[in-house]
């Protein structure tokens, strides 16, 4: 039986080099509550990212959470329900309801054209996905913004490091929320950030994610705990020495299918923008009806071969049962039709051009 070949595995530095990362913490004992390592890597990714500010987090979905709470809103949140559970998850946790927005099958992103069809005098935001990294049409999503007077968040989970037009994607929106899990192109174990213009802003995120302290006796907000420690800063600092280097080697895996599979019936494969600079953290492909097989036969003839595609993102958020009552998966039919169609191949730094070689063949034998 060949080696087992799962969707992704983490990136991490050497072990030496993070034992030499956290040695100092057995001196300090500084362990976690906005500490050094905390510090500094917020000032490396203000740097690396050329963002103003960098808020982090204990994870991503927490991150998001309070990009969300900052705002105090009401009412509902146009968002996409082809994304992660999180998403729509951290909207409703807020109180808010969110109205789902159909895709567009090119990118898979928010259909920034069917946005202000469900604008209603309850809307308070946006919440769209840069969904696999893809740009959600920020320029055309800021002027309905304007017009209609919505705040903007981006899950930007999948968007570390991608340029747009030469500037970071982070930028645009009210606040980015980034992932750094474990999975995810950058990591630091679990964490997460959010991402946002306004310096004074600062303050207010680190009372949000320390209970509402805003001094060792006032409680000014009823706050969540969500603040990063040190041994995740630590990874944090020692993964982003590293970086470039794994965006490139995961450069070279996403080349490599997109050569073997362009030219396979059947198959749609991601189509790249020359205005955007990518960080290849999915390779998603749609299964299409000309294919001999369906989408769920084509995993089961990987996983036979012990190599584990993701139907990612199948099913909808709209479909989970804890929200399919109040929804209809048809209203958003292209969300619908590639949820059903669509799977992520392994993809990562280590991942070897032989290994993408077998998989892609058992792809193309079949076709
Ligand atoms: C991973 C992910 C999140 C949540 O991030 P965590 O760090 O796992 O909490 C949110 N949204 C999307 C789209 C994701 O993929």
């Amino acid at each position: 039986m060949n080696k087992k070949i799962l969707v992704t595995q983490s990136s991490m530095p050497p072990y030496e080099e993070y034992v030499e990362e956290i040695k100092d913490l057995w001196e300090t004992k500084w362990l976690t509550n906005h500490g050094a390592k905390h510090n500094l890597l917020e000032k490396k990714l203000c740097e690396y990212l050329k963002c103003p500010n960098v808020s982090l987090f204990v994870n991503g979905h927490m991150a998001l959470y309070t990009a969300i709470n900052f705002f105090k809103m009401k009412g509902e949140v146009i968002t996409t329900p082809f994304t992660f559970a999180s998403t729509t998850h951290a909207i409703v946790q807020n109180g808010l309801t969110p109205v789902f927005c159909d895709i567009k099958p090119s990118d898979y992103t928010i259909d920034e054209e069917k946005i202000e069809e469900l604008i209603t005098p309850n809307t308070c935001a946006i919440v769209a996905v840069h969904v696999y990294g893809n740009p959600c049409n920020v320029e055309r999503i800021e002027e309905i913004a304007k017009k209609h007077n919505l705040k903007v968040i981006y899950d930007a989970a999948h968007a570390f490091g991608v340029k747009y037009k030469e500037h970071s994607i982070l930028n645009y929106g009210d606040i980015s929320m980034l992932s750094f899990h474990a999975t995810k192109v950058y990591n630091t174990i679990e964490g997460g950030a959010c991402i946002y213009k306004n310096p004074a802003w600062h303050q207010k995120f680190y009372e949000l994610k320390d209970f509402g302290i805003t001094d060792t006796e006032a409680m000014e907000v009823p706050g969540m705990n969500g603040k990063m420690n040190e041994f995740q800063a630590a990874m944090g600092l020692c993964n982003l020495k590293h970086i470039d280097e794994e965006i490139s080697k995961r450069k070279k895996v996403y080349e490599r299918y997109l050569d073997n599979l362009k030219d396979v019936k059947g198959l749609k494969i991601p189509v790249l923008r020359n205005d955007v600079e990518y960080n290849y953290s999915y390779f998603p492909i749609l299964i299409l009806d000309e294919y001999p097989y369906t989408r769920d036969e084509t995993v089961a003839i990987l996983n036979k071969e012990n190599i584990y595609p993701r139907k990612y993102f199948y099913p909808l958020t709209s479909d989970y049962a804890c929200y399919k009552e109040n929804y209809d998966i048809n209203s958003t039919p292209i969300a619908k039709k590639i949820s059903e169609k669509v799977m992520t191949l392994p993809l990562y730094a280590n991942l070897s051009l032989e290994d993408v070689d077998r998989i892609c063949n058992i792809l193309k034998n079949n076709s």
